[in-house]
């Protein structure tokens, strides 16, 4: 195996580090020559190589700790083509980028730091999560001091966003099972370029949170 990477390596194949991953899980997942292997660049802590943040796509649909590295994306895919052709008319994109105001999202886990597991999938992974579900705003209450003052907004809004999110699901599984051609789906949909995959595991995420938020509105 070890040979056919340094062969693969030596001819000028490119061995993706997601391969590599993928071969620590797994050594018969080792990619043929020339095959493409799908991989994507998640969130870590500040400092962790590169190589530690690359997952597969599945992985990343599977685990609500990992969030795609826009930043990443942004950085070394999107900037340096757009870097050249600005540089015709004397534009520096990059530090334009930089100079853009951004929003500093609370990242409660990201990849090389795992919540022990007996925690994931209950209540309790929910209350690390700082921002007030009505408005997002950073907080330690749940719902934050402001949102507190109009109990009537918080019920109605926390329903609205619920009841939105099981409307969303069940039209996105209306459109796969069209798409998959099976009414009775006991197989789901997993095809990477089925563009109803990423928003279904979006509004499963959300829906998820739907038991927190039931226990947060028992206080109003
Ligand atoms: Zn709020
Ligand atoms: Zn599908």
């Amino acid at each position: 195996n070890s040979d056919v990477l340094v062969q693969m390596a030596s001819s000028g194949v490119h061995v993706s580090p997601a391969c590599r991953r993928m071969m620590a899980y797994d050594r018969r997942l080792e990619p043929c020559v020339g095959e493409r292997v799908p991989y994507v660049i998640v969130y870590g802590m500040p400092g962790v190589p590169l190589i530690q943040l690359v997952r597969r796509p599945t992985e990343v649909l599977q685990d609500p700790s990992l969030r795609l590295n826009a930043t990443y994306y942004i950085t070394k895919q999107i900037l340096p083509p757009l870097a050249r052709m600005f540089q015709l008319i004397g534009v520096d994109v990059f530090s334009w980028y930089q100079e853009l105001p951004r929003v500093q999202k609370s990242c409660t886990s990201a990849a090389g730091v795992r919540e022990p597991s007996e925690r994931k999938g209950t209540i309790s992974q929910y209350f690390t999560t700082l921002h007030c579900p009505v408005c997002d705003q950073l907080t330690q209450l749940g719902v934050c001091a402001r949102c507190r003052a109009e109990p009537q907004r918080v019920v109605v809004t926390l329903h609205q966003d619920m009841r939105q999110w099981e409307s969303q699901q069940e039209q996105l599984l209306k459109i796969c099972r069209n798409c998959s051609g099976c009414v009775e789906r006991q197989v789901p949909c997993t095809s990477l370029d089925c563009p109803v995959l990423y928003k279904l595991s979006r509004v499963t995420r959300q829906l998820n949170k739907a038991p927190y938020l039931r226990q947060l509105l028992e206080q109003f």
